[in-house]
């Protein structure tokens, strides 16, 4: 069963991925721009999220009218890249709870490697958004969700900015059940595991490391 892909085509996404892609674009732009398309990517993946309604007084009558839960939310970030998304959803979503996986990739292997995992403590009735930049190989995306899935949440998302048609199939190939949100699918991977064309080395250009 091929896992279920929402690529928001949204023509202001778009265009600010575009202005990411640019090897120009200087680090606190780029950092503006991420924080900018993961608020943007948090506003499509809570469209199905349930409401309730609470009583309110309007300076008129009252009335009532639909809430949602944010703290039932858990912004789960891969570290370190993910940082980046958790900003942007932050500013939509200010009562989430956040969690965070560290996760390296071993350079020869292009396997992930856990080093550090910290989520809230009941995870029972939470849903689960698992945020990383980049799906590339797909390894840290299917280790992440391999550990969120054991904590039980009642639902998981997983939210990046770029993906490639091998990282979707080694995530679907793990977890069909596991939706996945992106900004956009490129071309592929190549031999170092960086997505093509893509927009280079995510946490780098985040935290002006190189
Ligand atoms: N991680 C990145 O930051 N960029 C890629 O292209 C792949 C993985």
């Amino acid at each position: 069963m091929p896992g279920r892909v929402h690529v928001i085509d949204h023509p202001l996404v778009q265009h600010k991925l575009s202005l990411m892609r640019m090897k120009s674009t200087s680090t606190s732009a780029f950092r503006n721009l991420v924080a900018e398309v993961s608020l943007l990517l948090a506003y499509e993946v809570t469209r199905d999220m349930p409401t309730h309604p609470v009583p309110i007084d309007t300076p008129l009558a009252r009335t009532s009218g639909p809430i949602l839960d944010g703290k039932k939310i858990v912004l789960i970030s891969i570290m370190r890249a993910g940082a980046g998304i958790l900003d942007g959803m932050l500013r939509l979503l200010p009562s989430a709870r956040v969690g965070h996986v560290g996760l390296y990739r071993d350079p020869k292997t292009l396997e992930a490697v856990e080093y550090y995992f910290k989520v809230p403590k009941v995870m029972a009735d939470r849903d689960a958004i698992i945020v990383d930049p980049m799906m590339a190989t797909g390894n840290s995306a299917v280790a992440a969700v391999d550990r969120i899935k054991d904590t039980r949440p009642r639902s998981i998302k997983f939210v990046c900015l770029l993906t490639c048609p091998e990282g979707l199939a080694r995530f679907h190939g793990h977890h069909p059940d596991v939706p996945v949100y992106t900004a956009a699918v490129d071309e592929r991977l190549d031999a170092h595991g960086y997505i093509v064309p893509g927009l280079g080395d995510a946490g780098d250009r985040l935290f002006g490391t190189k």
